[in-house]
């Protein structure tokens, strides 16, 4: 049927492809330049990166998911490993750095491995292996802790450490964790914390160390007339997610307006709705009205009138935690409220911060619910505080229920270098070098905070290894300002083991991703898709 030596052409015209050891050396060299980028960034010595985007809008950050989410990136195989941050953060709101450098270590060994001829499926499933193992020796290593504060202090501290804020990092951290504490659920056999009960407000104006905790959750909002209440005390609070206000196209469709009489008549339509919707109000026993929506100019007065304090144009993500915390619901038709629908709180009362009314809703119902105010001197500021408290109340969430923690400062890792290193001996056939390699990959990360912080990497890992190997001194890490190794656990260095676990998870399954890759088959054009 076809002509004998004449090339069959299964793909468009001017589709790209590239396959098997060319597309995965592409693939390895594009995610390698990303935990390139990053790896300059790790440890409490780390550099930040300035981002300017083609706006000229400028980010200072040293948080590993920030740059990679903010730098335009178009590689496939790269934006693979920027999800290994991504899922990290999401997980447990640190180690994005460390899962980005070890990704790109894994894949770096691959590489080696291919030129040697190893088959990657071989790699790939030597690599499994050793992650299973590597699982195996964490939960020997990892060590239980208690509530207790000094310890969770130490853990925050950790998270937030060698950020833009290293100043203010004790004040930030300690906030966390009476937020935390808070708000923290100890009615089930483990405890659960559910960060989407800390609100997040930024002004700036002030010094990071005026930022503080409120009981309570606060809105930026103040009452829509002045004569409403400023001060409610036992408040019952309706919820709507629609404008209060009378449907026009009711109206509309019934009145033709073409004398001043029947205009008049027009108005008095609309008020007598709106004093209908109020007057559901006053029945239900509401006492404050918190909408979603637009709350009507006319309808604000005879509120005020009826006693009953407004506010108008809640975020949606506010209505949800409003209704959490007063146990109210969010109702949508105001016909349908009820006594039963409404949300209690001890106090809501309006105060002015900086210059600007907010109100405070105080003692709600369900008590989980607590504010951080961060202040800060410059939008900047605020925004990489932001960052740092979000990453430091996941990474408190997350140690307090899982109560397990590990070394920081590279010990964790030197020890599951050395653990699986012995391990590998037991692998059968050429996977047993790939299990090797997986072993080794993990010295990245103590090199790294050891070059980060101006230190010789070959003088550091040989200390650990002794510290390790000799002396049995297992929680031993790097002391960065020598250089010497010393009890990580003792100085407080320590991190949820969630963090350790997710890392060498992501990091793994991507690797085996990218090697399990032998054909790249891109569409025309398909690099410029993203763009604008
Ligand atoms: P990541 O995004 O991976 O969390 P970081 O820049 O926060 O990156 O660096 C975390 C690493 O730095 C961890 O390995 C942690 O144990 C280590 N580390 C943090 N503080 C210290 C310290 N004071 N001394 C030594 N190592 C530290
Ligand atoms: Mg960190």
């Amino acid at each position: 049927m076809f002509g004998r030596g004449q090339p069959i052409f299964i793909l468009s015209e001017g589709t790209e492809r590239m396959k098997g050891r060319d597309a995965r050396k592409n693939d390895i060299s594009a995610a390698k330049a990303i935990a390139d980028t990053v790896r300059s960034t790790l440890g409490p010595k780390g550099m930040d990166k300035m981002l300017v985007d083609n706006l000229g809008d400028v980010v200072i950050t040293n948080d590993g998911v920030t740059i990679l989410n903010e730098i335009d990136i178009e590689h496939p195989a790269a934006k693979m490993i920027i999800e290994v941050a991504e899922t990290q953060e999401d997980e447990c709101g640190d180690g994005t750095t460390s899962a980005v450098i070890l990704a790109g270590e894994l894949l770096s060994k691959a590489e080696g491995l291919i030129d040697r001829n190893i088959h990657p499926a071989i790699i790939s499933n030597g690599y499994r292996l050793a992650s299973l193992k590597a699982y195996e020796i964490i939960e020997e290593l990892k060590i239980p802790i208690e509530m207790d504060d000094i310890v969770l202090t130490n853990i925050a501290t950790a998270a937030m450490t060698g950020k833009t804020v290293e100043l203010d990092k004790e004040h930030l951290a300690e906030i966390a964790l009476e937020a935390v504490k808070k708000i923290v659920d100890d009615e089930k056999e483990s405890y659960q914390v559910d960060i989407d009960n800390i609100k997040i407000l930024k002004k700036t104006g002030a010094s990071v160390d005026e930022s503080q905790l409120i009981d309570g959750i606060v809105l930026e909002k103040e009452r829509l007339h002045e004569k409403m209440p400023k001060r409610i005390e036992n408040a019952k609070i309706a919820l709507l997610n629609y404008e209060f206000d009378v449907k026009k196209t009711e109206i509309d469709a019934s009145i033709e307006i073409t004398s001043t009489d029947q205009l008049q008549k027009f108005i008095d339509q609309e008020e007598k709705s709106i004093m209908k919707m109020v007057k559901i109000l006053e029945e239900v026993g509401a006492d404050i009205l918190i909408c979603q929506k637009d709350v009507n100019d006319l309808a604000q007065h005879y509120l005020a009138k009826a006693g009953i304090t407004a506010l108008k144009d809640v975020s949606k993500s506010d209505m949800k935690k409003l209704g959490k915390a007063t146990e109210g619901k969010v109702v949508n038709n105001l016909k349908e409220l009820s006594y039963e629908d409404l949300g209690h709180a001890d106090l809501i009362h309006e105060r002015k911060i900086s210059d600007k009314n907010m109100i405070f809703i105080e003692g709600a119902r369900n008590g989980k619910a607590v504010s951080i105010l961060i202040r800060g001197g410059t939008e900047h500021i605020v925004d990489e505080i932001e960052r740092v408290l979000e990453d430091g109340l996941k990474v408190l969430a997350v140690a307090i229920e899982d109560l397990t923690i590990l070394p920081g400062g590279g010990a964790v890792e030197i020890e599951l270098a050395n653990r699986l290193r012995e391990e590998a001996g037991k692998i059968r056939g050429r996977e047993q070098i790939a299990f090797e390699a997986f072993a080794e990959s993990f010295e990245i990360v103590p090199r790294t905070l050891a070059q980060n912080s101006g230190l010789d990497g070959i003088d550091v890992l040989m200390n650990l290894n002794t510290a390790h190997q000799k002396e049995g001194l297992k929680d031993h890490g790097i002391d960065i300002d020598t250089g010497t190794t010393k009890d990580m656990v003792e100085m407080g260095i320590i991190e949820p083991s969630r963090i350790k676990i997710q890392a060498i998870k992501s990091s793994t399954e991507v690797t085996n991703m990218i090697l399990r890759i032998d054909d790249v088959i891109a569409a025309k054009g398909s690099s410029k898709k993203n763009e604008g």
